[in-house]
């Protein structure tokens, strides 16, 4: 294991106006790692007055530069911003990898990875966007939105970031962020990031600290115009009351329980690993995750046999072993939270074919063994509720409609999957999901793609195009 350093990642400081500045309070927040649980750095707990700071930074930055910039200038510091992200890569993998617990292979090709990918796709599609249009004796101009609060999670802490990041900068809109106070290091590598490449002042600003005071004050301050918030339907709700206040728009990337629908005549020996090995990405700490199985119940054993073998033979281990595939949970927390789903299934009469409990092997780390659960019903709690953990439940049905109807029996709508030997009629069923992204017979994935949620799983789309018009006001000018 890599020792951590928390001599470096002892910050007292927050990046406001371009600068560090000192925190107000006194107050500050350790960061563990997942893995060793021992203290790994530790973040300044941020106050009011911090993120009143930060919010007249942003609010002078825009009305006095920033959304006046030209597209082609904010495309090339989005480009200058991608290769800076790129530089410190590995740094943030390794940074990712201890503080969220990913395993460092897909901590590199996502946690790190996305977010470069995501950066130069802004500068690109800005550089590209058709900004004014004419409607009768009209123009109508996509303006930026204006000062822009963000709140973001841990499970794809940096990923998150610039999902809201670079759409908002590269529409001319100028953000204070809050970042997770549970994976809040890697926000630091991005204010080094903009520091580095002399990113003009108040542009982006980092405020950490705890969702009730940073995350809330954020919310409210009659000068932003605009939250940006990914998290849980219990906070994304509190955002979505206190910005009421003040009318501000408001965007929710909320929780999920996605399903994957695998038709009688898709080739199981393909689709069953693909779904069993979506479901565990991040250790199922993943918002768009396929925890349901939706599977014929005629061939129900061969889909469990087949689930229970691709799962197993994913390494568990420490997250900073390149051989690793499933790392710990988060945190002591998750863990807890996720043994209580596993208990509740048991209870509720789901049977477990695989895992189920804590490995042996680590007495440290918030290990929970990768899981599966047969016999699940749709009413079931472990079917209803996001567990955000390695938990796959199956569910059997007897017709295609049947199917359909459990993939839409939830109160989320974020992602899900459908596998089946013709592709239209795959693409039926996909259509039929009240869900924002479907992915069919393994399709890719694509970061251009708009992603959101229906229903519960939240309101605005994130990345791509869509993803920026989020981020541009309206006004209509007739002559
Ligand atoms: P969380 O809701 O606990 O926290 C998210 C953020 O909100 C954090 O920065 C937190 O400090 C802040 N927050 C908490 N209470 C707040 C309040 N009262 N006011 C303002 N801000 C507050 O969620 P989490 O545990 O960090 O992340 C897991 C959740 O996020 C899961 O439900 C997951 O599905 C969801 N998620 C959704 C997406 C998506 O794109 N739809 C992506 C990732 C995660």
């Amino acid at each position: 294991m890599t020792s951590a350093q928390p001599a470096t990642n002892s910050r007292r400081n927050l990046y406001i106006n371009g600068k560090w500045e000192p925190q107000t309070g006194t107050g500050s927040i350790n960061v563990l790692s997942a893995s060793t649980e021992e203290v790994i750095g530790s973040v300044p707990e941020g106050t009011l007055e911090d993120v009143d700071h930060a919010v007249h930074a942003a609010r002078t930055a825009f009305d006095h530069g920033w959304s006046e910039t030209t597209v082609q200038e904010r495309a090339e510091w989005l480009r200058k911003l991608a290769n800076a992200l790129k530089e410190r890569s590995e740094q943030i993998a390794k940074t990712i990898a201890q503080e969220v617990g990913s395993p460092l292979s897909m901590a590199t090709s996502i946690q790190a990875g996305l977010p470069v990918v995501i950066t130069n796709s802004y500068a690109q599609m800005i550089a590209e966007a058709k900004l004014e249009q004419e409607i009768g004796n009209s123009i109508v101009f996509r303006e930026p939105f204006g000062v822009v609060g963000a709140i973001t999670p841990w499970n794809y802490p940096l990923h998150q970031i610039m999902a809201k990041v670079a759409p908002a900068l590269a529409a001319g809109c100028t953000v204070v962020l809050k970042p997770s106070e549970v994976a809040p290091l890697n926000a630091f590598l991005l204010a080094e990031a903009c520091e580095a490449i002399s990113l003009p002042a108040g542009v982006l600003n980092i405020v950490t600290g705890y969702g009730p005071m940073v995350g809330e004050a954020i919310a409210t301050h009659p000068l932003i115009d605009m939250v940006s918030f990914t998290g849980s339907v219990r906070a994304g709700r509190r955002v979505g009351e206190l910005a009421a206040d003040t009318i501000k728009k408001v965007t929710l990337e909320l929780g999920g329980k996605s399903a994957f629908v695998v038709l009688d005549d898709a080739p199981f020996e393909k689709a069953i690993p693909a779904g069993a090995r979506n479901a565990m990405l991040n250790s199922g700490q993943t918002c768009s995750a396929w925890t349901r199985m939706i599977v014929p119940r005629s061939r129900q054993q061969e889909a469990l046999d087949l689930a229970s073998q691709a799962i197993g033979s994913l390494k568990l281990g420490d997250p900073l072993d390149s051989s690793t595939r499933l790392g710990p949970l988060i945190s002591a927390t998750q863990r807890e939270r996720v043994e209580g789903y596993i208990a509740k299934g048991k209870q509720e009469g789901a049977r477990v074919v695989l895992g189920g409990g804590r490995p042996a092997a680590f007495a440290k780390g918030y290990y929970v063994e990768p899981t599966i659960f047969a016999d699940v019903k749709s009413k079931m709690t472990i079917a209803q509720e996001e567990i955000f953990g390695p938990v796959l439940s199956v569910l059997a049905y007897d017709t295609e409609e049947e199917a359909i109807r459990i993939a839409n029996d939830t109160i989320y709508g974020l992602a899900g999957g459908v596998w089946s030997g013709d592709p239209e009629r795959a693409m039926r069923v996909a259509r039929r999901m009240r869900t924002g992204q479907v992915d069919v017979n393994g399709g890719k994935y694509n970061p251009l793609a708009p992603f959101g949620g229906y229903k519960r799983s939240g309101i605005g789309r994130e990345m791509g195009l869509y993803g920026l018009e989020e981020y541009l006001q309206v006004k209509a000018i007739a002559r």
